[in-house]
């Protein structure tokens, strides 16, 4: 048997209890049914029904919301190395079952598993970052004045919604919800309605590893009614939010009347600057990765590239070669590099900018077409001859497809790379040294790499600037994110209180 074969046979077993009895909310560690009834959800692979999904509202966000309520005060005060030992149980079991999510990720979005096996194991990494921060999580200073004795500490917000996107659900969804539980908040959690499984399978596994009942809830549900709700719930303390720019805007809107603190991580349009001193090779490999890997469906994807215009001809000569060897397939076969994308309706979009760049007058250089017509399957794509103020160098595409744009000098690929609404991340390849530190203090980014791909390190911040989010994550500031600063001052003696109506 191939290893395709394997994979889905394996995967057939994994889907069998779906399909039986459906994905159910998970509400105080019970199952429950959506007010809204049942939606479907589909494998973008073949556009089949997966099973069936309760249709959480805003009355099941409610009740979910109670149980985090009434779930928070033991969690909060559970002492830190219990909390600590929950979180690594969870890690681990999250290992155990690896496969299983890998295998229904790659089914429900069309992740390939060549990914998708290595994001399932962040997910458990994200869990034992965190829990390994649980015991200094509430540690605070002590900042002495001539009369005083300041000292600060931490203490969990509440509970908190997370609101997350169908682009690597799982490893996404532990990255927020990890330092949440870590930082002592419980968790409704609503999903994105086009990738529900794997948030069921987190729910479970937090669970069964030893997850008090209602410390973690999960309602799926659609953005404007179950998401809304959760923005506008009075005992939600903070909305953590990873989808569109859009929707961001909504989120801080919706949450306005309950001031409600909000983390978001929104769209990029990332550019990733190459100049003809660099090391092309390492280059050609990091483009290449930071676009066509994970389908093109990642927020840090470099989706402009900007080459200076006297390496242009021969780097976009090997650009194409390459591109146009890379596998589509199934997302199961451990051979494929790109899958379906996730949606019909993300594949009409993402096609139809295969239009619109003819009509700007970029050229197709590579892809711009779509594969058959049982799965939501095309050709990785790149665009040359583009400018960046053609709509496929400004609007954010998310999918495999990449906008190549030449540059002449270190002062217009700096312009060209600011030239956008978003600013989320920026890829810089030069061996000199003096121009990378010109330009990463310039570039409008918040996050650069020099001479890299993305790779992410925990303790390092995570977040974008201009349309692509407000806030950072990782190390300590996930947890400025989760907790409240809290003040208290000691008088050190009988300092001179001012005397009002005492003359
Ligand atoms: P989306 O904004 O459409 O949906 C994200 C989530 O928000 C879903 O769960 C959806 O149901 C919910 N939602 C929609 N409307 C809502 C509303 N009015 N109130 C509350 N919730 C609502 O995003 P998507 O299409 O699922 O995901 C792709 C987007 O996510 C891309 O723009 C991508 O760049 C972005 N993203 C950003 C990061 C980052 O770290 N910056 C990471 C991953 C994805």
């Amino acid at each position: 048997m191939s290893a395709l074969e394997t994979n889905i046979e394996k995967l057939a077993g994994h889907l069998a209890r779906f399909k039986e009895t459906g994905i159910k909310n998970r509400v105080a560690g019970e199952d429950r049914d959506g007010s809204g009834g049942v939606f479907q959800t589909t494998s973008p692979v073949d556009k089949s029904v997966i099973c069936d999904v309760a249709h959480g509202t805003a009355a099941d966000i409610d009740t979910a919301t109670q149980a985090a309520h009434d779930a928070f005060p033991a969690w909060r005060d559970m002492p830190a190395t219990e909390r600590r030992r929950i979180l690594l149980n969870v890690a681990e079991a999250i290992e155990a079952r690896a496969e299983e999510i890998a295998l229904c990720e790659c089914w429900d979005t069309g992740q390939t598993w060549r990914f998708m096996s290595k994001a399932a194991l962040r997910g458990a990494e994200n869990f034992r970052f965190f829990a390994d921060q649980v015991v200094q999580a509430r540690d605070g200073q002590h900042l002495k004045s001539p009369t005083l004795m300041n000292v600060t500490s931490r203490v969990p917000l509440g509970p908190v919604g997370v609101i997350t996107p169908w682009n690597t659900p799982f490893m996404l969804s532990t990255w927020k919800i990890a330092p949440a539980l870590a930082a002592g908040c419980t968790v409704v959690h609503k999903p994105a309605e086009d990738s529900p499984l794997t948030a069921r399978l987190l729910v479970e596994i937090a669970e069964e590893a030893g997850l008090p009942k209602g410390v973690l809830n999960t309602v799926n549900g659609f953005g404007p009614d179950a998401g809304k709700a959760l923005c506008e719930h009075p005992k939600i303390k903070a909305i953590a939010f990873v989808g569109e720019s859009a929707t961001g805007s909504k989120i801080v809107k919706q949450g306005a009347d309950t001031h409600k603190r909000n983390h978001l991580e929104l769209g990029g349009k990332n550019p990733v600057v190459v100049f003809d001193d660099a090391d092309l090779d390492r280059a050609l490999d990091a483009v290449i990765f930071m676009i066509y890997s994970i389908n093109g469906e990642r927020c840090t994807s470099s989706s402009r590239l900007l080459v200076q215009d006297t390496i242009k001809e021969e780097f976009e000569a090997r650009l194409i070669e390459r591109v146009n060897n890379i596998k589509v397939g199934h997302p199961l076969d451990p051979a494929t590099e790109i899958g379906p994308l996730v949606t019909q309706e993300h594949y009409n979009k993402v096609t139809s900018y295969f239009d619109i760049a003819k009509d700007d007058g970029a050229t197709i250089a590579a892809g711009g077409v779509k594969i058959g017509d049982d799965g939501y399957f095309i050709r990785p794509t790149l665009f040359t001859n583009a400018t960046n103020d053609m709509r496929i160098a400004r609007e954010e595409i998310f999918g495999p497809v990449l906008t190549s744009i030449p540059f002449a000098t270190e002062e217009e690929a700096l312009q060209a790379a600011n030239d956008t609404e978003y600013g989320l991340t920026g890829y810089l390849w030069t061996n000199d040294l003096t121009r990378a530190l010109r330009m990463t203090e310039r570039m409008e980014a918040g996050m650069i790499w020099v001479n890299s791909e993305n790779v992410r390190h925990l303790p390092t911040p995570f977040g974008g600037v201009k349309a692509s989010g407000i806030g950072r994550d990782g190390g300590d500031w996930s947890f400025e994110f989760y907790m409240e600063q809290k003040h208290i001052g000691f008088a050190m003696g009988q300092h001179k209180i001012m005397q009002l109506g005492n003359s």
